[in-house]
């Protein structure tokens, strides 16, 4: 079958406006507010606590000065080990090394595709006195908070949990961003909401939150002068990027909505291929659908090879692989994107404990898994993909989307 291109590029995840936003911003603007205090960052805050359900939200310039905020708040020094989420975007262990601390990763379970809570148990044994665990939810999909919360609470340990991909979320009734002693969320132009960019540190501790304010901006004591104790960061957010997230937030829902009409629609049209979506237990969480994401069954996938920075595939009748849909769905102007390509695979870490178990792969060991990994994490990256998953995207895209995807299985 022959398609022609979209004329309008499909997009993986875009930011999606709707007119209250330019009103922030421009009363901002009027009013001269054009710096990192003011209305929009007080409203922003108030209406992510009133949603998640924390105590006190800290906006700052990004997802990624909030989680390493939470490092710090946690105690991470230098030297210290902390057990991190293995597949994840690389945003999520960042704060780790600004600290000098030494990542060891979990691998990851087929369930949710998050922290498997058998290898984390596993962590604990061999390294007992870790005292941090970082947590994200994959694609907006909550992890097995329960396993996770009660294996951290019995070896004393606290989590920092990365919710900048789950915002809205929802784990046994609770919203992601408040399992974690420190939670962090994002306004990034690709999330379920935006203001562009920016970020949020969750706590419910009111000492943590002023900490986090006070070294946001400068770390100045109560003096009359610039009087300073303790290192200092500028990472408070804007008052204009506050104006985005506050005109975001009345859509999230509508977004979530979207998203996840958009992963059903995909699941009905895919249910006669040789694969399945990004999977989530419908009796404890409901995601956010951030990313519809695909994983191909193991004997539907056609030879791959990706080096460090380049990937061939060899194309067999009946199957595809993710190489091949990838490079199908840009040629149509449709973006996807590979899974996260797990930490432990990162020459950056290449030197870090990775910690698996074995037989965790529904009964395969870990030694070896179809001839794509030695583990759940680079199995889930052999075999997956992002879909494009805009909430602009119509129906008529989509069932195109996935006629292309389709085709190449043909
Ligand atoms: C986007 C993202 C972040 C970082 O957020 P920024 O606002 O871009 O700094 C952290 N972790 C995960 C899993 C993300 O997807």
């Amino acid at each position: 079958m022959e398609f022609k291109p979209f004329e309008k590029k499909v997009w993986l995840s875009s930011p999606t406006m709707h007119g209250e936003e330019i009103q922030f911003v421009t009363a901002a603007y009027q009013t001269n507010w054009m710096s990192t205090v003011g209305e929009n960052i007080n409203e922003a805050e108030r209406l992510t606590c009133e949603k998640v359900g924390c105590k006190y939200a800290v906006a700052l310039s990004c997802g990624t000065a909030a989680l390493h905020l939470a490092t710090k708040l946690a105690g991470v020094k230098e030297g210290d080990k902390v057990f991190c989420t293995d597949m994840t975007f690389d945003a999520t262990v960042n704060p780790v090394m600004y600290e000098k601390a030494t990542p060891i990763f979990i691998d990851t379970e087929y369930d949710t595709w998050n922290m498997d809570p058998h290898a984390l148990e596993k962590a604990f044994e061999m390294y007992p006195d870790v005292k941090v665990v970082v947590i994200a939810n994959l694609y907006g999909t909550p992890g097995k908070m329960d396993e996770i919360s009660a294996i951290c609470e019995k070896h004393g340990a606290i989590i920092i949990e990365d919710a900048a991909e789950s915002l809205g979320a929802t784990y046994k009734g609770r919203q992601t961003g408040t399992f974690g002693t420190y939670n962090a969320i994002s306004f990034n132009g690709n999330k379920i909401i935006t203001g562009s960019s920016g970020g949020m540190l969750l706590t419910d501790s009111l000492e943590a939150a002023n900490k986090a304010r006070k070294w946001s901006t400068q770390s100045r004591e109560d003096a009359p002068w610039y009087q300073h104790e303790e290192v200092g960061y500028n990472y408070r957010m804007s008052n204009v990027i506050a104006g985005v997230v506050r005109g975001q937030y009345p859509y999230l829902d509508e977004h979530i909505a979207q998203k996840k009409a958009i992963y059903m629609r995909y699941k009905e049209g895919f249910k006669d291929l040789p694969v399945t979506m990004n999977p989530y237990d419908e009796n404890v969480a409901e995601p956010n659908f951030w990313l519809s994401c695909l994983l191909i069954n193991e004997e539907a996938m056609c030879k791959q090879v990706r080096s460090d920075n380049e990937a061939c595939y060899v194309k067999e009748k009946g199957k595809s692989c993710p190489t091949e849909i990838l490079e199908t769905l840009a040629k149509y102007n449709a973006e996807g994107r590979p899974i996260w390509k797990p930490m432990h695979m990162q020459p950056l870490y290449r030197m870090n404990p990775f910690i698996t178990v074995e037989g965790n792969g529904r009964g395969r060991t870990n030694a070896y898994i179809a001839g794509k990994g030695i583990d759940v994490g680079a199995d889930i990256f052999a075999r997956g993909l992002c879909l494009p998953s805009d909430n602009k995207m119509t129906v008529e895209e989509q069932d195109k989307i996935i006629e292309i995807v389709k085709s190449c299985f043909a």
